[in-house]
């Protein structure tokens, strides 16, 4: 059986090199590559991309798990060697259920969708991408139909990102956040907005980097194991539990776009790099779900990050570096202006208040769209009408409606949004639960120390990689299911300080 385990492990290794050599690929493109490089790049990753496909659903490992059952069954759950078998499996029974011409044939399809879309968004001509989105939406329907018995037809397609929740569950949760975040949001929004110009006067590039990578060492981003590099959109990659990188982007004319986005991908980093160096090569060695990986980068980003506690020590040192721009603005100012509350149009541009509005829309769509209940010919329609009456006012434009998030136009729809919202939810649950293990963080956080919340995430979180599914997790962390009373509680408390939010 030993013997057995190693060999699995080792054909587990090789999908693992392909895979991160494919994720370098990817990595260089957005940042180094010259431009002449990109039709050979594609190829390039799309072989390495197949050949770790093909590797890892090869029938020889599903005969070593076959074999090895009775070995995982001795075993205690909780164990590295049952934990790797049981989600090695989960994977496999899922992968070999695609076939490989259907994956292929949706890759072209969605390239040939994104390059429209990147033309249509500009002009505005959601007729041009309607006969895309219609295929990728009879495409996301096949892909679900591969595995059939499923409770929703959203189920299969959330599966690979957020495993073990069920589009049903979702959907109660978001209803019952909506129900609390759309009267927040219009107390805020019917009041004066705050004041934010203090963000976007000219800030040199190169301090705005320094502070904020200083920041995210600070909250215990190892540079021996990571890197910074600038792209268009920001991300986090690793190619080995020694190499967790972050891409930021940054503009000179506005102060909070380098700085959030660099802790919004270091919360993502410091969970691959707490993952124990055990798993590595594994799949048990990245983060659980998306809503676990983003409940990290917005614990860091906006609960800490954003909180008064957090620039309590730190805007004296940002004022130091910017005397010119920021030495007349105070610190309430300053607190006020990076947690500006305002209906916006776009996602991306969104506050922590309405921005999980934005991202129930986009899942309800998903779910009715699979279900059939939305046809692609009412999708701007439905999605002013809804726009309406979640923030108060009506999208001019497709631009900024229904064509702004690449998602829908280069990958299926279905199973990509839900991830941010569980992601903010969950952020504050973690963090609560911390809180309640170490009633020192907030005074730790006031004087730029880390280490307790850092210490419990690793312990609680990060150090098991994917060895626990999200629920399982959540549960494991805080002692119960997953809730969205801490995350009303934090914006509550946090907003209702800085805003009349009536009763
Ligand atoms: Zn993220």
């Amino acid at each position: 059986m030993e013997s057995k385990f190693q060999a699995l492990k080792s054909r587990l290794m090789e999908v693992d090199d392909l895979s991160s050599a494919a994720g370098l690929l990817y990595w260089d493109q957005s940042t180094y590559m010259p431009p002449g490089g990109a039709a050979a790049r594609a190829r390039q990753t799309a072989t390495l991309t197949r050949l770790a496909h093909e590797k890892f659903t090869d029938p020889g490992v599903g005969k070593l798990l076959d074999e090895l059952g009775p070995y995982e069954e001795s075993l205690p759950y909780d164990s590295d060697e049952a934990s790797l078998l049981r989600v090695t499996r989960r994977k496999y029974e899922r992968a070999i259920k695609i076939p490989l011409e259907f994956t292929a044939e949706v890759a072209n399809h969605t390239s040939e969708s994104y390059q429209v879309w990147t033309e249509a968004r500009p002009a505005n001509d959601f007729a041009r991408v309607r006969p895309y989105l219609e295929k990728t939406l009879d495409y996301s329907r096949q892909a679900a139909n591969f595995f059939p018995g499923y409770e929703h037809i959203a189920d299969p397609l959330i599966e690979p990102r957020d495993y073990g929740m069920k589009a049903a569950d979702i959907s109660r949760i978001f209803a019952n956040l909506r129900e609390e975040l759309v009267p927040i949001a219009r107390a805020i929004t019917a009041q004066p907005p705050a004041d934010d110009a203090c963000l976007f006067k000219n800030f040199p590039e190169a301090k705005q980097f320094e502070f904020s990578m200083d920041v995210a060492q600070r909250f215990g981003y190892e540079l021996q194991r990571g890197r910074r590099d600038q792209t268009h959109h920001p991300f986090m990659t690793k190619f080995s539990l020694g190499d967790v990188r972050i891409t930021t982007r940054s503009r000179e004319n506005k102060l909070s776009d380098a700085l959030f986005t660099t802790l919004h991908e270091t919360g993502h980093a410091l969970y691959e790099q707490g993952i124990r160096m055990e798993l590595e090569g594994t799949p048990l060695a990245r983060g659980t779900s998306s809503g676990v990986h983003e409940s990290q980068s917005r614990l860091w980003e906006n609960i800490v990050g954003r909180s008064r506690g957090f620039w309590h020590c730190f805007y004296p040192r940002l004022q130091s570096i910017f005397p010119m721009q920021l030495g007349d603005v105070s610190l309430d100012e300053f607190y006020r202006a990076i947690n500006k509350v305002e209906r916006s149009l776009i996602r991306t541009d969104a506050d922590e208040v309405t921005y999980n509005l934005h991202v129930m829309l986009r899942f309800d769509f998903e779910l009715a769209m699979l279900e059939g209940n939305l046809e692609i010919c009412n999708l701007p329609d439905a999605w002013r009408e809804r726009f309406e009456a979640d923030f108060g006012i009506v999208p001019p434009d497709d631009k900024d409606g229904v064509l702004q998030d690449v998602h829908w136009y280069f990958s299926l729809i279905g199973g990509g949004f839900q991830g941010y919202t569980l992601g903010n939810i969950l952020g504050s649950q973690f963090f609560a639960a911390a809180l309640a293990a170490h009633s020192e963080i907030p005074a730790e956080i006031e004087s730029g120390e880390f280490g307790s919340l850092h210490t419990w995430l690793k312990e609680n979180l990060y150090q098991h990689g994917s060895k626990y599914t999200a629920p399982e997790i959540i549960e494991r962390a805080t002692g119960t299911s997953l809730s969205i009373e801490p995350y009303i509680a934090y914006l509550r408390t946090k907003y209702g300080e800085l805003y009349e939010l009536g009763d």
